[in-house]
């Protein structure tokens, strides 16, 4: 495997918070002026070692909102 991104829809995002359970290293939700609070990727090229975490975060994110991007 080599280095991936991280992206996420803020769209769909109605910050459950399930991400940042599975791996705070790379999510955190923030509050945001109008509607639900919003995920925020603080690393969006994480270390390989966390990766296993991100996919975690992918699968159980309700709204399906987390995508991980292969670089190379
Ligand atoms: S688990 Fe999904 S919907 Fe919830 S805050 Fe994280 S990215 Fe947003």
């Amino acid at each position: 495997m080599g280095r991936y991104k991280v992206e996420v829809d803020l769209l769909l995002c109605q910050g459950h918070g399930v991400c940042t359970e599975e791996c705070p290293k790379v999510f955190e939700v923030v509050d945001v002026e109008t509607g639900y609070p919003k995920v925020r990727v603080k690393e969006e090229f994480p270390d390989e070692a966390l990766r296993s975490k991100v996919q975690d975060a992918v699968d159980y994110c309700p709204n399906r909102t987390i995508k991980i991007v292969e670089l190379d």
